[in-house]
């Protein structure tokens, strides 16, 4: 197998299995035609970095995609801050442009449009790239790349003064293609920014952002070699809390920004931890063997003694966790999810039927087992008086806990 970005050989470290399309909730009359894909990472041992072994075409994964990025109000006011900072920091105006790739429902591109900023967006979902333009947030339903890069500046003479990304890294399989494109629509002064998982998360146990959509798990190594077959350097670099530990990196033309402190620590940090060297990735098999047989340990104890568990929340992360652990009815006596799109449709994989939330007043399981760990304090204090009345919860990940 070769590398998707550098085309030297990659080596195989951790393999999940055959796992389902854990965004893609399923009608009663779909469930026996729900169809498995392959599920396995590989190092690169030139470019550093990390990748799927084999991908699902886009086209299959994304064009009925059911994730709605408005959901949680933690998310929100990520994406209020976001605009703010990126706004001061940039200088941005009424006649600026940020042009956001992978837009999802403008749950970003609001707030810019909000400070009076002109906005366009890009997503290839069509069902989601409506609900977007209906809510006033201007959205192309496309997949970006190169070619269509190149239609925006040349034709339509779109050049953005921020180009801005959360997730999309990870998701798109052509990636030197899409680094291409990015050159292409950027400003000559301008910045891209881009948000997605830090690799680093697989080292302590964040394995369920590994599912067929993410096709890359990067390191600062790793991109900056990317990000150069472009002639885009990276400039800066900021950690966040989004999905439990997400990098924020800051890319331009050579040049333009001096490259800061924190790149190059970082790097020198990567460095250190053996970050380029495929001996550290084989540890993320033992360790996820071990999650599992302590949260299965804990769940057939709880069964034993007659308690009932329910899960909160099908994000595509628990979807992955409940697979690849082995938990669906055996376990679980139901399962509930706030989006009503994911309502009355069954889980990918373990079929269970997505409630309402208030299936969880109504039923009062003895257990919540939050599958949405990395926004656990948002959902404890929305069921504080579910807790208050004996109900307790079970986190997951990083580390099995139970409140
Ligand atoms: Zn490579």
């Amino acid at each position: 197998m070769k590398c998707r970005a550098c085309n030297k050989d990659i080596v195989p470290f951790f393999s999940l299995g055959m796992m389902p399309l854990v965004n893609s909730f399923l009608k009663k009359k779909q469930l026996p035609r729900e169809k498995k894909y392959n599920l396995s990472l590989s190092f690169c041992p030139s470019c550093y970095l990390v990748q799927l072994n084999k991908t699902v075409p886009p086209e299959e994964l994304f064009r009925n995609y059911i994730y709605f990025s408005s959901t949680s109000s933690k998310f929100l006011e990520h994406c209020r801050k976001t605009a703010n900072y990126l706004t001061r920091r940039f200088r941005l105006h009424s006649s600026s442009l940020v042009l956001e790739v992978a837009s999802n429902d403008g749950a970003q591109l609001q707030y810019f449009k909000k400070l009076g900023i002109p906005v366009l967006g890009i997503d290839p979902a069509q069902n989601i790239a409506k609900i977007a333009n209906a809510k006033g947030i201007r959205t192309i339903p496309e997949f970006f790349n190169f070619k269509f890069a190149q239609i925006l500046s040349r034709e339509k003479k779109i050049q953005a003064d921020l180009v801005f990304g959360a997730n999309v890294l990870a998701h798109v399989p052509e990636i030197v293609d899409f680094v291409k494109g990015i050159k292409c629509i950027l400003k000559s002064t301008g910045s891209a920014v881009f948000e997605f998982p830090y690799v680093a998360g697989l080292f302590e146990n964040k394995f369920d952002t590994i599912y067929h959509e993410h096709v890359f798990y990067y390191s600062l190594l790793a991109l900056r070699n990317l990000f150069l077959q472009a002639h885009l350097i990276i400039y800066d670099v900021e950690l966040t809390e989004m999905q439990g530990g997400s990098l924020r990196i800051f890319v331009s033309h050579p040049n333009v920004f001096p490259v800061t402190r924190y790149v190059t620590r970082m790097l020198a940090r990567e460095r250190k931890a053996d970050f380029n060297d495929i001996h550290l990735y084989h540890h993320i098999k033992t360790n996820i063997e071990k999650l599992r047989s302590d949260i299965l340990r804990t769940l057939t104890a709880l069964k034993k003694e007659g308690k009932t568990i329910a899960a909160y929340s099908a994000p595509a992360k628990g979807n992955v966790l409940l697979n690849y652990f082995g938990i669906g009815s055996n376990y679980l006596d139901f399962i509930v999810d706030k989006s009503k799109a994911k309502q009355e449709l069954y889980a990918p994989g373990t079929h269970l039927l997505i409630n309402p939330p208030t299936k969880i007043y109504k039923k009062n399981p003895d257990y919540l087992l939050i599958l949405c760990w990395n926004i656990a304090d948002e959902v404890m204090e929305e069921y504080k008086n579910y807790h208050t009345k004996g109900g307790k919860f079970i986190i997951p990940i990083p580390q099995l806990k139970i409140i």
